[in-house]
């Protein structure tokens, strides 16, 4: 829209010319009638005043909504950065570029997950399951898919989300009623946006060797979770093997965890963690 420029000073010259604008009309009776604008002239030019009005109003309603979209957007963008739920800061640095893929499993899975990233990006809908060893880099892997999906397009929400850490801080507004991280603020949160990772399936149930049984409230919460997004991409990461998440978890959260799942499996790569450590 061509911007309209105002006199800067008032008084500004003006003079009611001789001609009319016919634009404006009114309805009497249930019958439209043109209503004359007289014309004027100001600094030099002849416009209509009411037009001249109707074009600012359109430019501020535009300018807002200019503003507003910006900000949606920037607010989008930002879900992932200002929401995520994360044991471990350091995974915020985590991208494709930083991952170091040595041996051909991780080769082919870092492949694998960029494949799932383009399939993602022309629209397909599917979950996704990293599973394998614990220190493979499967929270790295599903948080570079995060990044990747989050720069695709500004109306793209994405987040990231320590399972164990979050029934951590939903127990904790069981004493403190001053904390926001209620069971329904995450509810609302997780099934809220278009990616969503789950990372660390089974670790919130401590020992992942022991043969322990999710609680209810765990359950309760990881359900209503995949409940709500069942036209969504979940992605999730766990150390556990296929057979131990159906003996830890209700059969049902499982199956809809799983459900039209593609695998990202890590059955040969050590803890890259431990390899990293200087001794
Ligand atoms: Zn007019």
């Amino acid at each position: 829209m061509e911007r309209i420029k105002l006199p800067k000073k008032w008084p500004f010259d003006t003079i009611l010319t001789s001609n009319y604008c016919k634009e404006h009309t009114y309805i009497k009776d249930g019958v439209e009638h043109v209503k004359l604008c007289q014309m004027m002239m100001v600094d030099g030019i002849e416009c209509c005043p009411k037009c001249v009005l109707n074009k600012i109003n359109m430019q501020f309603e535009a300018d807002i909504l200019q503003k507003y979209m910006h900000n949606f957007k920037r607010s989008n963008y930002n879900i992932l950065f200002k929401k995520s739920i994360l044991l471990d800061k350091t995974i915020l640095n985590a991208t494709f570029d930083t991952y170091k893929a040595e041996t051909t499993e991780e080769k082919s899975n870092k492949l694998l997950c960029l494949q799932i990233v383009e399939r993602f990006k022309n629209g397909q809908i599917f979950n996704v399951l990293l599973q394998g060893n614990q220190g493979a880099g499967k929270s790295h892997l599903a948080y570079s898919l995060l990044r990747k999906l989050n720069d695709v397009g500004e109306d793209v929400t994405c987040l990231f989300v320590s399972v164990e850490e979050m029934m951590r801080l939903i127990k904790e507004t069981f004493n403190n009623k001053e904390s926001k991280y209620t069971e329904q603020y995450f509810l609302d949160l997780l099934s809220s946006v278009d990616y969503l990772v789950l990372d660390d399936i089974g670790a919130e149930t401590g020992a992942i060797d022991t043969s322990k049984i999710a609680t209810d409230f765990v359950q309760r919460v990881l359900y209503a979770v995949t409940n709500s997004r069942q036209d969504k991409v979940t992605i999730s990461t766990t150390n556990l093997d296929s057979n131990k998440l159906f003996t830890m978890y209700d059969k049902k959260l499982i199956s809809r965890l799983l459900k039209n799942p593609k695998y990202v499996l890590f059955k040969e790569t050590t803890d890259k963690r431990m390899l990293s450590l200087p001794f």
